[in-house]
């Protein structure tokens, strides 16, 4: 499974434009062809996705993992590109989409062959569990819903191995003592010391980024 930032606080590319938001596109053989999140502007986010080679239409999937605006600014223009992607969206969205195929996630529950919703946690938001030969690994918006509840959430998939995505304000780090992987993305407000903490496992994010799983 391969995993591309295409919106994020941050920059890897040249030519890519930053933004305070976030949005994944998520790709494999075997999976739909899948968008979490959609950052805060469709301009960027469009930008973004034409620079990596990712055509909106093609989207098979859309994930939203919470109703802020920093995760949902792109989505009315994606859904006018794309009229069949399927959508998933915590129960708690409030917009609703008439005509289109919209599950309302409230419990965890499969989105395609291999990838997992932990529910909507907390009453607010849901991350993905992608299950891949090493075991599962986590993909967050903002990790609103407290960092234990989510990787608790996300092992009943498997062993969870590896996590990316904005973690907010979390600081318990010996949560990831366990992890291999680790991409502190968008609003993490503990970079600097989970790059520290973590030297070889833990890398930077942004914006271009591409995680082969
Ligand atoms: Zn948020
Ligand atoms: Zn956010």
């Amino acid at each position: 499974m391969k995993i591309t930032i295409v919106y994020d606080n941050e920059v890897k590319n040249v030519g890519l434009r930053a933004g305070w938001g976030f949005s994944a596109f998520i790709e494999s053989q075997e999976v739909p062809r899948l968008l979490f999140d959609t950052g805060a502007d469709s301009p960027t986010l469009l930008h973004n996705m034409k620079e990596l080679n990712i055509d909106p239409t093609s989207i098979e999937t859309i994930v939203i993992s919470h109703a802020h605006g920093d995760h949902t600014g792109g989505l009315s223009e994606i859904l006018k590109m794309n009229e069949r992607a399927q959508l998933f969206l915590p129960s708690s969205f409030g917009k609703i989409f008439p005509g289109r195929n919209v599950t309302m996630v409230e419990d965890a529950m499969g989105v395609c062959a291999n990838i997992f919703s932990t529910g909507e946690l907390e009453g607010i938001e849901q991350s993905l569990a992608l299950k891949t030969n090493k075991g599962i690994f986590v993909v967050t918006g903002c990790a609103h819903p407290a960092m234990r509840s989510i990787l608790s959430a996300a092992s009943k998939f498997g062993k969870v191995y590896g996590i990316a995505g904005g973690f907010h304000g979390f600081r318990d780090f010996r949560l990831f003592e366990s992890l291999s992987l680790i991409y502190p993305c968008h609003c993490t407000q503990h970079k600097k010391q989970i790059l520290e903490l973590f030297p070889g496992k833990a890398s930077e994010c942004g914006a271009g980024l591409v995680i082969q799983l």
